[in-house]
């Protein structure tokens, strides 16, 4: 939120450890990125490649594998069976690279799995949306207009849905990332220790700034149940 009415409130203070933790994430991930984007892999497939071989190796070969603009900007689209790999990856042969492309294909593989957490995931992204845009908007509204105490309340549980989506976020990331693993070692298209130990250092990375983005959302939840309830006495 660019403008914070509550910025002055005592709760404030409980976005400090969420905002630490958001940088560290962050810095932490681009300086692994930019780390092993520069080691090339001894297999020499591209990031493109590797998830072509993975997809075909699980029998997913209806996956499609497309190039996306942006840095970082990989994912997989449930809606149209396709992993879009940003061109840093796609066509770079580096560890880095690898690494991000099997982790995505994990979330195919998750996908034609019915792996659970997903298919939770994605029932709870149109509300999920909804609850973070309304939801402080609602708890804005409910403190000013004090005859209407529903409007908090309707207020936190519509954010609480978007909380609860950061959540479940993080089981689908961290098995997307231990299915990537493993698949990189059975396959051999990453060798020896250096090359698998780089690898993890760069899904770990990631994995980090999906935990910020959870301990961002649950602490602020918190902070709205805080203001909220300083209104009613
Ligand atoms: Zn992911």
């Amino acid at each position: 939120m660019i403008f914070d009415p509550f910025l002055f409130h005592p709760s404030t203070i409980l976005l400090i450890p969420a905002l630490i933790l958001t940088i560290y994430a962050q810095s932490k991930v681009s300086g692994t990125y930019n780390r092993y984007a520069k080691i090339r892999s001894n297999s020499g497939l591209t990031g493109a490649a590797v998830a072509r071989m993975i997809l075909d190796e699980n029998g997913l070969y209806d996956v499609k594998v497309e190039q996306v603009a942006g840095n970082l900007t990989d994912h997989y689209d449930p809606r149209v069976h396709t992993v879009r790999l940003s061109s840093g990856v796609y066509n770079s042969t580096s560890i880095a690279a690898i690494a991000v492309a099997a982790h995505e294909t994990g979330h195919a593989v998750q996908h034609a799995d019915g792996y659970a957490p997903l298919k939770i995931r994605s029932a709870f992204v149109p509300v999920a949306s909804f609850g973070s845009q309304i939801g402080p908007f609602l708890i804005l509204l409910g403190i000013f207009i004090p005859q209407m105490p529903i409007l908090l309340t309707v207020g936190i549980y519509a954010f609480a849905f978007a909380v609860l989506f950061q959540v479940v976020t993080l089981p689908v990331e961290f098995n997307a990332s231990s299915r990537a693993l493993a698949f990189l070692g059975q396959s051999r298209i990453v060798s020896g220790y250096e090359e698998m130990d780089g690898a993890k250092k760069m899904l770990n990375a990631a994995a980090l700034t999906y935990v910020a983005a959870a301990l961002t959302a649950i602490l602020t939840l918190l902070r709205f149940v805080w203001i909220a309830s300083g209104r009613d006495d």
